[in-house]
């Protein structure tokens, strides 16, 4: 993109950083308190005359002189929604687990995500000073996800660690500081700034406010900046004890002050020569956005199709899956049998595979990392068809495990047939069974989400799992023949060649269409 990026620099001009540590854990585990704590260990002193100033970001300094940088958001969404954008702003996950708790859906979804984007994890272990509490189990439970901890034999540095007693923070520290060693983080301060927006907004005295983190150069008071498609001379940059500064180092959050606009999280900043630069960046970037505002919604970059045009171009090298299947011997085959397909161009990722529907989570995952979500014989929540939709992840629906083999080969070699892309029509509930001599039974339905239609394709979903696929072979409004009803109504419904129907049951809608491939 207009050659934004500066030159790579030279061995010899880059130098040490400190480590960029984002906190995850499950709701509750005490990631807010764990932050709030190691925020209090900061020996720099600069809480003189400082009030502590929540900027999305902190900086703490510790005995030693080293210093470490927490992303001060706790929660996954900041993170994945940021790795969407491709920001990739976190050298190292913290993954918080509460000892009296032990694995929660949310670590499991910690873990997914900080894999997903391959940065290192630490395990802090919180909570010890309560009563009871079972480290070993902890253990066990994190092995069942393949975090091997180092008592376990395996590389993963755990810490007990109690968040408001203030117990082993210093120890979590040295893990990190060691952590950060072995991953030998680097960059060249002695370059024009570049970095990452983590937040923004428009203050009322202070006009728009941009949280940054610089990641290189030095960030400098008079700089001009380019942040998203807004530019401006930096008027001011403050620190996190609001202490305004005269220049930002790698691995520095600052707020900066002198934008033209507010930029959105994730997107990148960057100093520039002078304000002729600026505009010009500027306006291609609001072209672009605009652009991209304009463009076919469903264009999105998971979609297969648009996979397979990058392949062929050869600019895509990988084809990441999240794999979500009704039972744990169908996960499991397909992750090894998509492993297999792995060809020395293209390589094929699984990055997840589980049992269960499809949810928001594996959709910002498969987001995050350009994935595509294959569901075998499972549905997505309403709420993940959504986030689908808006985000433009493309879930493919199969029964057959060769059938998914087979698309994903395809796609690998760069020659995928046809795509039959699925088209949502709508849901349906059985209210009611009917047993109709010579007919078979008949479900009484309502109608709760968009239309249902005669001819079209059905699945039938018990407690979200699908237990048949077929057609909607009658569909009646009282004792007349329709060709569709809309969500609200109530109906009668038959299914070709098929009787296990039963109260409460589900009925999904869907037509397919062809779309031709690239
Ligand atoms: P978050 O949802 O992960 O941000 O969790 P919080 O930091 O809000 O903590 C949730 C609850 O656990 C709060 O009531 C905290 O006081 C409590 N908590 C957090 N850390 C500890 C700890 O080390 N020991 C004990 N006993 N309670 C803790």
């Amino acid at each position: 993109e207009q050659g934004l990026e500066g030159e790579a620099d030279t061995e010899e001009a880059l130098e040490p950083r400190p480590p960029v540590v984002t906190i995850m854990g499950h709701v509750d585990h005490g990631k807010t308190s764990l932050l709030d704590a190691l925020r209090k260990t900061d020996v720099a002193g600069r809480e003189a005359g400082g009030i502590t100033q929540h900027i999305g970001a902190y900086m703490i300094q510790i005995p030693s002189g080293d210093r470490v940088t927490f992303i001060d958001t706790p929660g996954h969404e900041a993170f994945t929604s940021m790795r969407a954008r491709g920001a990739s702003v976190t050298d190292m996950v913290v993954l918080v687990v509460a000892a009296d708790d032990g694995v929660m859906p949310q670590t499991i979804e910690a873990i997914r995500h900080a894999r997903a984007a391959a940065v290192p994890m630490i395990v802090a272990v919180n909570k010890i000073d309560k009563q009871g509490v079972n480290l070993d189990r902890v253990r066990q439970e994190l092995l069942q996800h393949e975090v091997v901890v180092e008592s376990l034999g395996g590389d993963v540095q755990e810490i007990q660690v109690s968040a408001t007693k203030g117990t082993n923070l210093d120890k979590l520290l040295e893990a990190i500081i060691l952590q950060a060693e072995i991953l030998d983080l680097k960059a060249n301060p002695n370059r024009a700034a570049e970095g990452t927006v983590l937040e923004s907004k428009l203050d009322k005295g202070r006009g728009p406010v941009a949280t940054v983190l610089v990641q290189k150069g030095t960030l400098n008071q008079g700089d001009i900046v380019v942040a998203g498609a807004e530019w401006g001379r930096v008027r001011a940059i403050i620190d996190d004890m609001g202490i305004p500064l005269t220049g930002a180092e790698p691995s520095e959050p600052v707020e900066i002050l002198g934008l033209s606009g507010v930029p959105g999280a994730g997107e990148t900043f960057v100093a520039v020569e002078d304000e002729t630069r600026a505009r010009e960046i500027t306006e291609f970037r609001q072209r672009k956005a605009r652009e991209k505002v304009t463009a076919a919604a469903g264009a999105a970059r998971g979609t297969l199709n648009d996979m397979l045009a990058r392949i062929q171009a050869g600019e895509q090298k990988e084809v990441a899956v999240v794999v979500k299947a009704d039972v744990q011997g169908s996960s499991e085959a397909l992750g090894v049998t998509l492993g297999k397909l792995s060809r020395d161009e293209v390589k094929v990722r699984v990055l997840h595979s589980a049992v269960g529907q499809i949810t928001e989570s594996d959709i910002q995952l498969a987001k995050a990392s350009n994935a595509v979500v294959v569901a075998f014989n499972v549905r997505a929540t309403v709420q993940a068809r959504e986030l689908a939709v808006r985000d433009g992840v493309e879930i493919r629906y199969y029964s057959i495990i060769y059938e998914v083999a087979d698309d994903i080969e395809k796609l690998v070699r760069g020659k995928l047939a046809p795509i039959q892309r699925e088209k949502f029509l709508g849901y349906a509930q059985i209210l009611q069974v009917f047993e109709v001599k010579k007919l078979g039974n008949i479900a009484g339905c309502r109608v709760t989400e968009g239309v249902v239609k005669r001819g079209a394709g059905v699945r039938l979903l018990r407690n979200g799992v699908v237990i048949h696929q077929g057609t909607l072979s009658t569909l009646r409004r009282f004792k007349d023949d329709v060709k569709e009803v809309a969500n609200g109504y109530e109906c009668g419904m038959s299914f070709a060649n098929y009787n296990d129907i039963r109260v409460d049951d589900q009925i999904e809608c869907y037509e397919t269409e062809t779309v031709a491939a690239v």
